[in-house]
């Protein structure tokens, strides 16, 4: 099973080969069922690890993520592109998330994908997400972050977000979203903010241990937990 996921925009990695337009046959197949799923995205993607990933991240320490991001004016085909990018780079890094700001950019601009190694199904793309409601239920999950390598702590949120934000097309969507995917989203959102996970962790101590170890500043947290 070829690990392809394409759809709808023209792809730069398209070839004539047999092989290929007999792979391509079976995507634009995937491509119809995909499309109906309001969710899923539209920006063609491989789930691969590429050796040079189009954009660079920042790490804990740099003001870039301490930034807030600006609400995207028009989603374009220039937004696309960034997207494209954005899922690129999140493969390429083994994440499961990834926000603008990371890759310096300071857009409301989200990228998840919980199943990386799944081809049949499609990242999620947020744009100017809004968090509408919040369940009481709190869980507890152990967070990382590709901006924070190596680091991973227990952060205490909502179990269920109800979130709307305009999809790659720059359609309204709504998604009530749980699990992994609730915990993925508000890590995501809150980049977006100039919050990183380490802010929201309560056992202070075994977080300056955790960030010593893998070589971050325990000053370059702001803690809001
Ligand atoms: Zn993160």
């Amino acid at each position: 099973m070829s690990n392809w996921l394409r759809a709808s925009l023209p792809d730069p990695y398209h070839d004539k080969t047999c092989n290929q337009l007999l792979r391509l046959r079976k995507v634009d197949l995937l491509k119809i069922i995909v499309s109906q799923n309001s969710m899923t995205s539209q920006v063609a993607v491989e789930k691969i690890k590429l050796e040079k990933p189009p954009l660079d991240l920042h790490y804990l320490g740099d003001r870039v993520l301490r930034q807030d991001a600006k609400r995207v004016a028009r989603v374009d085909q220039e937004t696309r592109q960034l997207v494209r990018e954005m899922l690129q780079t999140m493969y390429s890094q083994d994440g499961i998330g990834l926000a603008a700001p990371q890759v310096g950019i300071h857009k409301q601009l989200i990228v998840i994908d919980c199943e990386p190694n799944n081809a049949a199904t499609s990242p999620v793309v947020l744009i100017n997400p809004v968090i509408k409601s919040y369940s009481r239920d709190l869980c507890v999950i152990q967070e990382g972050c590709l901006s924070i390598p190596g680091v991973y702590m227990d952060v205490t949120r909502p179990a269920v977000i109800e979130v709307s934000y305009k999809d790659e097309q720059g359609r309204p969507q709504t998604l009530k979203a749980t699990e992994l995917l609730a915990r993925v989203i508000q890590h995501e959102m809150d980049h977006l903010n100039g919050v990183l996970f380490v802010d929201r962790v309560q056992n202070a101590l075994a977080l300056t241990e955790e960030l010593r170890k893998h070589g971050f500043s325990p000053q370059a947290v702001k803690s809001v937990a």
